[in-house]
């Protein structure tokens, strides 16, 4: 009760100092909230929890939003591994005709022991999937965009004299893995619950000064592809090649066979990525092995770059073992995850543009920028449903504008998304969150 009288007391006087418009009212709401919403982040980000284990997170975050008279539904999603819980939230709000929006914010954190040496720093611990101890961080900043979900829900409730249709808010589990989504989607997302005519999303990033957002119309972020492939050799003594088929040597070959993939048969404008991530084979220094496993990451924006780079993977590396003599038995196999997988991020010009001059009101052009795509990956994309959906993600910096002034001038990035050294500024970062997504949405919804 005490909170509540205190933000009597500054709303009052907020709406006094700003007696007009509806970006001083939205800022004044925000005022009112931001102590508590930073007090929200600090506790989230010190209780990460990893991919398909988001339960405590998950059950305070559809507890926040039920208490704001939302309609809330848990343990959402369902995964491939049985044992995996979804513990996706989806809390919807009816204000009578009009469109359908839905915000996602996504609820994982990683295994990355935290060195950020901050007081609300993580200093959870826990087992992986594979039985081994890690460090679990928000070094995503997924604890920025739950807090400012909370936010734009609470400002949202209080707004419904301004804004008509229905607002369905998503907490989604395992982003990190890239199955969260889909998960959702498999568990009556569009079906269960009203399917959206617009979803959007935020993320936080360090390569921009917090009060400031990043978006990008069409292809924003790549679609990634896992690909296993393993190499068969006649493994034998290291000194008696003649008596072998070094699946080493022909391993190398194909690391370099697959970079011509995307040098010499891949069109200059579709943005392509190969990356042989990892290469493992042997033991000793004297034998030849019977095998080498590589596992490559594959990025694009079109599907069918992305279909024609998986067929080229596959050739190379066969035509690569016949060359060397490799029987037909022993042919190498290429395996594509199925699981492992993400479409590309791709925003709706039309509604991206909208959103872009919604924000560029409320926060100021200077502080609206049209960012240029990147090859990193989400799985936001899913919720377009192969852009049957205007969808569209934008990001809001994070980083200290002095701070990433100076790193710019030194030329020492900033610790990047996913680093032990990621530290968002709560407030500003927050402040901007939440305005922008409120905002976004009271465009999208206004009557
Ligand atoms: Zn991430
Ligand atoms: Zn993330």
């Amino acid at each position: 009760m005490r909170t509540l009288v205190l933000s009597a007391i500054i709303l009052l006087s907020s709406s006094l100092a700003f007696p007009t418009g509806a970006q001083q009212s939205l800022d004044a709401l925000i005022a009112r909230e931001i102590n508590s919403l930073v007090e929200t982040y600090k506790m989230l980000h010190a209780a990460p929890e990893l991919s398909h284990r988001e339960e405590k997170t998950a059950t305070f975050f559809a507890g926040q939003l039920r208490a704001l008279g939302y309609t809330v539904t848990e343990r959402m999603g369902k995964f491939d591994r049985p044992e995996w819980v979804g513990y996706g939230v989806v809390a919807v709000i009816k204000n009578g005709d009009g469109p359908t929006v839905l915000v996602r914010a996504d609820m994982d954190a990683l295994p990355v022991e935290e060195k950020t040496g901050l007081a609300y720093a993580s200093k959870v611990r826990t087992k992986n999937d594979a039985g081994q101890e890690v460090g679990v961080m928000h070094a995503c900043g997924h604890d920025v965009h739950m807090t400012a979900m909370l936010g734009t829900a609470k400002i949202l409730s209080e707004l419904k004299n301004q804004w008509r249709g229905t607002l369905v808010l998503v907490g989604q589990p395992a982003e990190e893995t890239i199955d969260g989504a889909r998960a959702m989607l498999k568990d009556g997302l569009y079906t269960r619950f009203p399917k959206p005519d617009y979803a959007i999303a935020l993320h936080d990033s360090p390569d921009f000064a917090a009060g400031t957002i990043s978006i990008t119309p069409g292809y924003a972020l790549a679609s990634s592809t896992n690909v296993d492939i393993k190499i068969l050799g006649v493994g034998g003594h290291g000194s008696r090649p003649e008596s072998t088929k070094d699946p080493i040597v022909l391993a190398a070959q194909v690391v370099l066979g697959l970079q011509t993939i995307v040098s010499r048969e891949n069109s200059p404008l579709d943005p392509a990525v190969i990356t042989v991530g990892s290469f493992h084979g042997g033991t000793r220094y004297n034998i030849i092995p019977d095998e080498v496993n590589l596992q490559l990451t594959v990025r694009a924006y079109k599907e069918d770059v992305r279909q024609r780079l998986l067929v080229a993977i596959e050739r190379v590396t066969i035509g690569i073992a016949i060359a060397a003599g490799i029987p037909a038995e022993r042919a190498p196999i290429v395996k594509v995850s199925e699981t492992e997988v993400t479409t590309a991020t791709y925003n709706n010009p039309e509604l991206t543009e909208r959103i872009a001059s919604t924000l560029a009101k409320a926060l100021g052009q200077e502080n609206v920028v049209k960012g240029s795509p990147i090859m990193s990956s989400e799985d936001f994309g899913y919720l377009s449903l192969d852009q049957q959906i205007p969808t569209t993600y934008f990001f809001i910096g994070a980083s200290d504008g002095t701070k990433l002034k100076q790193s710019k001038a030194a030329g020492v990035p900033m610790p990047s998304l996913h680093s032990a050294l990621f530290a968002p500024v709560p407030e500003t970062t927050l402040r901007t969150g939440v305005k922008a997504m409120t905002s976004a949405v009271l465009e999208l919804m206004k009557k």
